[in-house]
């Protein structure tokens, strides 16, 4: 085998094993990042100072993934599992969808759009105790899940293309052509954050379409793969120093166009629920007023639990399911 071709190899399986972040890494960032931008001047005071500790930290529960088995359905809900669309038999309740399929089941096949508004609430009780470092802490998280919900393919038991010989599209949809496309392309000025009546029907509104969109999701990459020459489908590309296979631009860039833009209105959907979900907890707690709150530097126990968060990200396999290239 020569030297080119054993790198190559090395290079794609390295890429194999790297696990797929929802929405990537980068994409989480991005929309914790512009939600800041459309809260009101009450909201921004706080916020923007510590807008790159809520960019940074929106990747926290997936980096919980590592650690904590409970995490990861969190993230999702496999949502055909429950007839068809819209879906009328699963109880948008919790207790009540607990009272019908059991907690293991419904663990079993995600529960992001009933963990989405108890993290709301906490975050609205975090402000009713005007505790800076906690309102931090839940709004960047609150971010990560709330984007999660707007991918179709995390509410698709199909996640990844691996019942239809598809595997990799769910970092294809969410990773690539954001990264690709975003920074040219796209706009994430958006207007302002709007006051949310019932965050449980707005976020299950928000994951029924995103499980309306993931059969288009699919059935185009499908339809664009079969007219596509193969060997133009994939490229080797140096990333951190290492080679990885990745999908083709040129292929991305045909990808993104079948789909007239879907990346794009999802993540600045993404984007305002996020803003709108932060706004409406700070007004159910009673628009507290929060320039007297100032963020505590970390406790010795907060530290220690960013470097677990970390240090199993890094050395760790995902517990549960992965949506793996
Ligand atoms: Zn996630």
């Amino acid at each position: 085998m020569s030297k080119l071709k054993r790198l190559l190899l090395l290079g794609a399986s390295l890429c194999l094993s790297l696990p797929a972040a929802c929405w990537g890494f980068w994409g989480h960032r991005q929309i914790n990042y512009y939600a800041v931008f459309l809260l009101p001047p009450e909201l921004i005071a706080f916020y923007k100072p510590h807008i790159t500790y809520l960019s940074e930290h929106a990747v926290d529960p997936d980096m919980r993934r590592y650690l904590v088995p409970a995490e990861g359905p969190r993230h999702y809900i496999d949502i055909d599992r429950y007839g068809s669309y819209p879906y009328p038999d699963l109880p948008r309740r919790w207790d009540s969808a607990v009272a019908r399929y059991g907690k293991d089941t419904l663990e079993a096949h995600g529960t992001v759009p009933w963990w989405v508004p108890a993290m709301q609430a906490r975050l609205t009780q975090a402000f009713k105790e005007g505790d800076a470092a906690r309102i931090l802490k839940l709004s960047a998280e609150l971010g990560h899940y709330i984007g999660d919900a707007h991918v179709p393919l995390h509410a698709s038991s199909n996640h990844n293309g691996q019942k239809t010989g598809q595997h990799g599209i769910h970092g294809l949809w969410e990773s690539r052509v954001p990264e690709l496309l975003a920074r040219e392309q796209w706009s994430f000025v958006i207007g302002h954050a709007g006051y949310i009546e019932n965050p449980s029907a707005y976020i299950w509104d928000r994951v029924l379409e995103s499980a309306a969109a993931a059969d288009t999701v699919l059935r185009l990459e499908r339809e664009l793969s079969l007219r596509y020459p193969a060997q133009q489908k994939v490229a080797y590309e140096e990333r951190n120093g290492k080679l990885t296979r990745q999908y083709a631009e040129g292929f991305v860039r045909a990808y993104d166009r079948s789909m007239k833009g879907m990346v794009e209105r999802r993540m600045r959907a993404a984007i305002y629920a996020v803003a709108s979900f932060w706004y409406t907890a700070w007004v159910d707690a009673g628009q507290p007023d929060l320039k007297a709150l100032v963020k505590k530097p970390p406790t010795p126990e907060e530290e220690a639990e960013l470097k677990r968060l970390h240090e199993g990200w890094r050395n760790g396999a995902i517990l549960g399911r992965s949506e793996e290239h």
